[in-house]
């Protein structure tokens, strides 16, 4: 059977990915893409200026020949460095291992590279400035409009991928299909993002190897480094009400707020007011939908089958094992259906686990990463990793493995019930023996 022409609709992280992974296997592939070429100099606005590249995601630039390119101009953070209200700091490891870190990688960065890769393919085209209007599911084609002339284009391919993220036209297009089912959810949290320069003459003005954290319960901030040594700051805040966006209005308002909930960043923002006013104040969602392909003809992957609020810092790694995932299901299936069905099947509980662990996270990062309680519990983490055979940690798991994201949820219960039972026990035990030492 020859190998059907794939037409991606988003060169974005996970479109992009997947033309690499279809290029070297031999398929011809059109890539089309609404925004302009980036290379064109014309401006593109975009959201988080930096991403945590983790083993999932590391894995799959691996498979594509990219990882040592792409770790080669990361910066690692192997902990979190934690920011508290009068400035103290505390790190906490993000494993026992000190040689496991999370990467701050560059999103600009590596989706040109990407791109660039499947662009150096013969058998790989890729058009900017095509936006998708229309799909036809039944022939596998999108219909797209090309921006610059007006002109309306359809794709030629017969297997058509949507990676067009998390407002997908593809997925649009899908959910007028009897029994698909869609939800979708926003937090009632946005997302500003602010910067801090590199120091004067160079370098980092905080520690560089970290994930920074502000965390004040209901928001946050954190920051990750650069490799030019500036920082990204990202305010997880309310749109509204108490400690919302709206409340800043003024530049006295931006400035006093800062400097009374984070003091100790205040000094290393010398463009605080003019960002906070300048630079957009973003929502944040999930998206679930199931099925996830349309017979042999349709298939999402990334955001756009699972957007998912960023506090695992999971989004674009769970984007990148989709195409790890559905390349393996296309070589190992002849049949095209079949290989989107079990591609489909496979990834869709652990896109809801990887769902549910993000909007739990974000509770953890904002509520309980600074107090006391938190930091005993991951001390007790990390003691019963390095002492228990086969005790790992969640967070372990999700970031450090490629443990099934369904799995690492299942298998974290089931430890935490063992390590209840045996701590109940052993509070049962020393009750019994001190009650014999005492008795007569
Ligand atoms: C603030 C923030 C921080 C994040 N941090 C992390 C992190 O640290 N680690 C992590 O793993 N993930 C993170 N993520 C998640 C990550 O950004 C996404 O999961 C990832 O970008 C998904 O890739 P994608 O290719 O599916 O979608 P996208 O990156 O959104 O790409 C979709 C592409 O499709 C194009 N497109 C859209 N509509 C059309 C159309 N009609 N026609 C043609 N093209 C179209 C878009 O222009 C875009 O280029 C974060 C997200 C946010 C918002």
């Amino acid at each position: 059977m020859s190998k059907p022409r794939v037409t991606i609709v988003g060169a974005g992280l996970g479109g992009a990915l997947m033309a690499c992974y279809l290029g070297r296997a031999g398929y011809e592939v059109e890539l089309f893409e609404r925004r302009p070429d980036p290379r064109s100099g014309k401006v593109v606005g975009g959201r988080s200026i930096n991403l945590a590249l983790s083993i999932r995601g590391i894995h799959a630039l691996h498979e594509v020949g990219l990882a040592d390119q792409v770790l080669a101009l990361a910066v690692r953070m192997p902990g979190r460095m934690i920011h508290a209200p009068d400035g103290r700091l505390s790190y906490q490891p993000y494993d026992k291992d000190p040689d496991r870190a999370i990467n701050s990688v560059s999103r600009a960065g590596l989706n040109q590279l990407l791109v660039e890769t499947a662009e150096r393919m013969p058998n790989v085209t890729v058009r900017f400035d095509h936006r998708c209007q229309d799909v036809d599911l039944d022939g596998g084609r999108a219909v797209l409009v090309d921006n610059e002339s007006g002109a309306e284009v359809r794709s030629t391919g017969d297997l058509l991928i949507g990676a067009d993220g998390a407002f997908s036209a593809i997925r649009a297009r899908m959910q007028r299909l009897d029994r698909f089912d869609y939800q979708q959810a926003y937090l009632a949290h946005g997302y500003k993002e602010l910067t801090i320069p590199p120091a004067t003459g160079g370098g980092f003005r905080i520690e560089r190897n970290a994930l920074h954290i502000w965390p004040r319960r209901s928001y946050m901030m954190i920051a990750l480094p650069n490799p030019d040594g500036s920082f990204t700051c990202t305010c997880f805040w309310p749109f509204s009400g108490p400690n919302g966006f709206d409340r800043l209005q003024t530049d006295e308002q931006i400035m006093s707020y800062f400097e009374t909930h984070f003091p100790d960043a205040v000094p290393h923002m010398p463009t605080l007011v003019d960002d906070f006013k300048t630079n957009p104040t973003s929502s944040l969602l999930t998206v679930r939908c199931a099925p996830w392909h349309y017979r042999d003809r349709v298939v999402l992957l990334g955001d756009a089958a699972h957007a998912v609020v960023p506090f695992y810092g999971q989004g674009m790694n769970c984007a990148f094992e989709d195409c790890t995932e559905l390349n393996r299901c296309l070589q190992q299936h002849v049949d095209v259906g079949t290989a989107l069905a079990s591609y489909s099947a496979a990834r869709k509980e652990n896109a809801d686990a990887l769902a549910d662990l993000a909007l739990h996270n974000f509770i953890e990062m904002r509520d309980h990463s600074g107090s006391a309680a938190f930091r005993a519990r991951k001390a007790i983490e990390r003691i019963l990793h390095r002492f228990v055979p086969g005790y790992t940690p969640l967070y372990t798991m999700v970031t450090f493995t490629r443990t099934p994201y369904s799995e690492t949820v299942r298998k974290a219960r089931h430890q935490d019930r063992v390590v209840l039972w045996a701590l109940l026990s052993l509070v049962f035990v020393v009750g019994v023996a001190v009650i014999l030492a005492v008795l007569p």
